[in-house]
């Protein structure tokens, strides 16, 4: 058996370096990252785009 310690990491393209599997998060994309990395990123988006209640109102129609 070769061990192969690559299978058991990605990288993570929030910040470039790889992630263990086992302690990964999956984004929306469903690629492995960082759990501190898709915080800080899920942190960022949120601030950059302001509250969009005209979404909500819509869905809540629907
Ligand atoms: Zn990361």
């Amino acid at each position: 058996m070769t061990a192969k310690k690559e299978t058991n990491s990605a990288i993570c393209w929030i910040c470039g370096k790889s992630v263990e599997l086992e302690v990964c998060v999956t984004d929306e994309h469903g690629l492995a990252v960082h759990e501190v990395c898709y915080t800080t990123k899920t942190a960022l988006t949120e601030k950059t785009r302001p509250g969009n209640p005209e979404q909500t109102s819509l869905r809540r129609q629907v």
